[in-house]
């Protein structure tokens, strides 16, 4: 393990800035794992991310690296990729950060079909700057900006990014790790727009908020909310309310943007 530690993590930025109980430490493991398993060069890979408590954890791994401004995680990913098409580039962001601030990237990097790997670390709200809700906090939720409960519908990421033209999309929790693993080794061996929406907990601000008043209890909720995409595919959309939806939900191959980018390129060349 300490091998492990050594080879992907910069040791010497450790300890984290991360809450006890807080589940970016899991996701960023998990990530960890997967590119492990698929033996990725990790010379050849650039993480990126925007602001937020996930936006730190490329900060503690051993891999190139860049930490951008909010919501624009995407928006550099792209030229990355575009400079480099032989990196493989992966974003990990929040739920804020990726679906509000950085909501229009988010659309036109699916839409782009662009060989970038997206996991999401959605806690439900904006955690660094002291829960906000966000795009993702369930209707009826409380948060520092809805002491009422919360009014707005929040988003399905998974359904905007299929919609929007990603061509890998799934779901896994921070309580289902073997199985998030398997999701995001998928996602990065996928090429084109993959993305994955890691459901995560915020014990200090959603937790509190929302009376699970242990990181163990949101863990167990996230267990009993979730239900197996087969399993969800037999209830009606009422039965359905409040679950948390996993497993893959598309896959498909579809041209992918840089190559066509190249071809452009190519033809500028030629003259054509
Ligand atoms: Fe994690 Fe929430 Fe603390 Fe941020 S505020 S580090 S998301 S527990
Ligand atoms: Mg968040």
């Amino acid at each position: 393990m300490r091998k492990e530690l050594e080879k992907y993590f910069r040791t010497e930025k450790l300890p984290h800035i991360w809450c006890p109980g807080c589940s970016h430490g899991i996701l960023t493991g998990a990530v960890i794992r997967a590119i492990d398993n698929l033996k990725l060069d990790q010379k050849k890979i650039c993480i990126v991310s925007g602001i937020g408590c996930s936006s730190r954890a490329p900060g503690y791994m051993n891999f190139y690296t860049l930490h951008t401004t909010h919501g624009r995680a995407l928006a550099f990913a792209t030229g990355i990729k575009l400079a480099n098409p032989d990196l493989k580039v992966i974003v990990l962001t929040g739920d804020g950060d990726c679906a509000a601030i950085g909501g229009n990237h988010f659309i036109h990097a699916a839409r782009r079909n662009i060989d970038i790997t997206t996991v999401v670390f959605n806690n439900n709200i904006y955690g660094m700057t002291s829960g906000q809700y966000s795009p993702m906090t369930p209707r009826g939720a409380y948060a520092t900006t809805a002491p009422y409960g919360n009014i707005d519908r929040s988003f399905d990421l998974c359904k905007l990014a299929q919609s929007a033209g990603a061509t890998y999309v799934a779901r896994g929790t921070v309580y289902h790790i073997p199985q998030l693993i398997k999701l995001i080794e998928k996602a990065l061996q996928h090429k084109g727009f993959s993305f994955v929406d890691a459901v995560s907990i915020c014990p200090t601000y959603f937790g509190r908020k929302n009376k699970m008043a242990s990181p163990v209890k949101m863990m167990e909720f996230i267990r009993d909310a979730s239900i197996p995409i087969k399993s969800a595919e037999k209830l009606s959309k009422e039965e359905l309310a409040g679950k948390i939806v996993i497993g893959e939900f598309y896959e498909e191959q579809a041209p992918e943007y840089t190559e066509e980018y190249a071809k452009v390129i190519e033809k500028v060349r030629e003259g054509n």
